[in-house]
């Protein structure tokens, strides 16, 4: 079982990574069970560098947000509940998935790690509330995960953001700008060499295992 002090250093490590992701003291709060109070002194000297204003409130902003804003939403959620699925606790999940959204954001994030989790909030019924606004439903076309109202079944591609996404892309330059085309690597003729060696090497260890 989880000592005391093994609880308050997970509480505290965890407190630290939201902080770094820009958290309010609220939210810090709420993942970890620590007292405001505490999170002020450990996390914000600075008092100037306090996050303030209102929270965000998903359930009505999601259904007007922008199609760029509703693709990053479901992307973080999707992350969020692959994690939740393997069996990490909530604010790991949320750490970790809003973590690899910003690897993946290339610094252009829309979602802040607030609106992360508020979204989860809404989705899961867990921290802020026990009502489930939103479900992650699967494109019956493109098989991404996208957020939807709660208890939505997808009959069609219609609500799905990454479809439309990829509909708009041709014509809409701000899509385009979101999502630049990365051109191909394609390896050199010495890579290609080297790979073939690589690949040979393997075959004959594999081979010699098999003899031995
Ligand atoms: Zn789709």
């Amino acid at each position: 079982m989880e000592s005391r002090v093994d609880r308050q250093l997970r509480a505290l490590r965890l407190a630290k990574a939201c902080a770094a992701h820009g958290a309010r003291v609220r939210t810090i709060c709420h993942l970890t069970g620590m007292p405001p109070r505490e999170v002020l002194r450990l996390f914000f000297e600075d008092r100037s560098a306090v996050p303030r204003g209102r929270p965000p409130d998903s359930p009505e902003w999601y259904h007007t947000a922008n199609l760029l804003y509703r693709a990053d939403a479901s992307i973080v959620m999707s992350m969020y509940g692959r994690l939740r699925a393997a069996g990490f606790g909530g604010g790991d999940s949320l750490v970790g998935a809003y973590g690899q959204y910003n690897c993946i954001s290339h610094g252009s994030r829309r979602i802040s790690f607030d609106r992360a989790f508020d979204l989860a909030s809404h989705t899961e019924g867990i921290w802020l509330t026990r009502a489930k606004s939103f479900s992650l439903v699967a494109c019956p076309s493109c098989r991404s995960e996208f957020l939807a109202s709660y208890g939505t079944i997808a009959s069609s591609n219609d609500p799905c953001p990454f479809c439309k996404l990829v509909e708009r892309f041709r014509t809409d330059p701000r899509v385009q700008a979101s999502y630049p085309v990365r051109p191909l690597v394609v390896p050199s003729p010495r890579q290609l060499g080297l790979m073939a060696l690589l690949g040979a090497g393997r075959v004959e260890r594999q081979a010699q295992a098999a003899e031995g």
